[in-house]
C-alpha cells in the first residue's frame, strides 16, 4: 500500500519545460530516484507528484521501477501527464540485449510506453553502444518510446553515434553541479541540439555550504539547494534532484517564482574546477 499524498500542488511549483529536438516537451525539474529504496520510493513518487512534479527519473540499475509504477498509478493522474524516463544497463548493451531490456523495464514500470530511454553509461569496453542506440531507434519507430537519449557520453561517443546512425540523441544526462559545470560538453550538446540534463544536480549534497550559494540564499529568503536548482534552469538545464524527504522534495521543486541576478550567475560559474568530479569519469569508468 501507498501512503496519502502529503503535499497539495500549490501555486509556483508548475515546471517550465525544455523542447527536445524530436518536438516532444520534458518538464525542467525531475525528481531522480538512485538509492531510494525499492520498498520507499512508490511512496516517494506518489508524495512529489502531489507536490507538483511531472517527471521522474530512475533506472533499471536502480532496482525501483516497480516502485516507480505503483506511485504513478496511485497519483491519479493522467499517464500523459508525467514524464517517466529509465535507463538501461551496461549488461544489456547491444541490439538484441536492448530490446529485451527495453521490455523488461516497461514491464517493471507497468507502461505501455516510456517517454525517455537513455543509455546509462557508453561502456566503451563493450563497444555496443552504436548498436544497442540503433536498438533505442527502432523502439522509437514502434512507437513505444516517445524520446531517446543518452548519459555520460563525452564529445567524441556523441559524435560517433551521431556519425554512424544519422540520429541525434535529445539529451545527454551527465555530472553537473557548480562544482563540475561541463562548459566543454555543452559547447558540444548546443552544436549538435541535444539538450543538457544535469545528474547530481546538488553535488550530491557537497555544494549545498558552499559559503557562495549561502550567501546568494540567504539574500534571496531561499535555501542553498533553491538557488543551486534555480540555476540549473537559469542556464537551461534540466535537473533532477533526489531526496526522499517529503519536506526537501516539496522544496527543490518550488523554485518558479524567482530568477537569479546575473551578479549571482557569474559568482556561481566561478565555482567551477576541474576537479569538481564526484562520480566515475565516463571516459575511465570499467564497467
Ligand atoms: P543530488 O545532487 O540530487 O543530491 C542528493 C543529496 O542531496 C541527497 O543526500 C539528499 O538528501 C540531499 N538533498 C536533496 N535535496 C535537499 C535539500 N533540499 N536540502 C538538503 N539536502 C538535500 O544527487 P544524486 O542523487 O546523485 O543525483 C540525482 C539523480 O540523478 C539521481 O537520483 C538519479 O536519478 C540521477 N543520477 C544519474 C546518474 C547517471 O549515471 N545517469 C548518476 C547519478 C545520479
Amino acid at each position: 500500500m501507498t501512503s496519502q499524498p502529503q503535499f497539495a500542488l500549490r501555486r509556483g511549483t508548475s515546471s517550465p519545460h525544455v523542447v527536445l529536438s524530436d518536438g516532444n516537451s520534458i518538464p525542467q525539474v525531475g525528481l531522480g530516484v538512485f538509492q531510494t529504496p525499492p520498498d520507499a520510493t512508490a511512496s516517494v513518487v506518489q508524495t512529489a507528484l502531489a507536490a507538483g512534479y511531472r517527471h521522474i527519473d530512475t533506472a533499471a540499475i536502480y532496482v525501483n521501477e516497480v516502485g516507480v509504477g505503483e506511485g504513478l498509478r496511485a497519483s491519479e493522474l493522467a499517464r500523459e501527464d508525467v514524464f517517466v524516463t529509465t535507463k538501461l544497463w551496461n549488461v544489456d548493451q547491444g541490439f538484441d540485449a536492448a530490446l529485451k531490456a527495453f521490455d523488461h523495464s516497461v514491464q517493471r514500470l507497468g507502461l505501455d510506453y516510456l517517454d525517455l530511454y537513455l543509455i546509462h553509461w557508453p561502456s566503451p569496453r563493450r563497444d555496443l553502444y552504436v548498436d544497442t542506440w540503433r536498438a533505442l531507434a527502432h523502439l522509437q519507430a514502434d512507437g513505444r518510446v516517445r524520446s531517446i537519449g543518452v548519459s555520460n557520453f563525452n564529445a567524441e561517443q556523441l559524435q560517433r553515434i551521431v556519425g554512424e546512425t544519422g540520429i541525434t540523441p535529445v539529451l545527454n544526462q551527465v555530472e553537473l553541479h557548480p562544482y563540475f559545470q561541463q562548459r566543454a560538453l555543452i559547447a558540444t550538446h548546443d552544436a549538435l541540439g541535444i539538450a543538457t540534463e544535469a545528474w547530481s544536480p546538488l553535488g550530491q549534497g557537497k555544494v549545498l555550504t558552499d559559503p557562495v550559494i549561502a550567501a546568494i540564499a540567504a539574500r534571496l529568503g531561499r535555501t542553498p539547494a533553491q538557488v543551486i536548482i534555480r540555476w540549473h534552469l537559469d542556464r537551461g538545464q534540466i535537473a533532477i534532484p533526489k531526496s526522499v524527504s517529503p519536506r526537501r522534495i516539496a522544496e527543490n521543486i518550488d523554485v518558479f517564482d524567482f530568477k537569479l541576478e546575473p551578479a549571482d550567475l557569474a559568482a556561481i560559474a566561478g565555482l567551477d574546477s576541474p576537479d569538481g568530479r564526484i562520480g566515475p569519469d565516463p571516459t575511465m569508468a570499467n564497467f
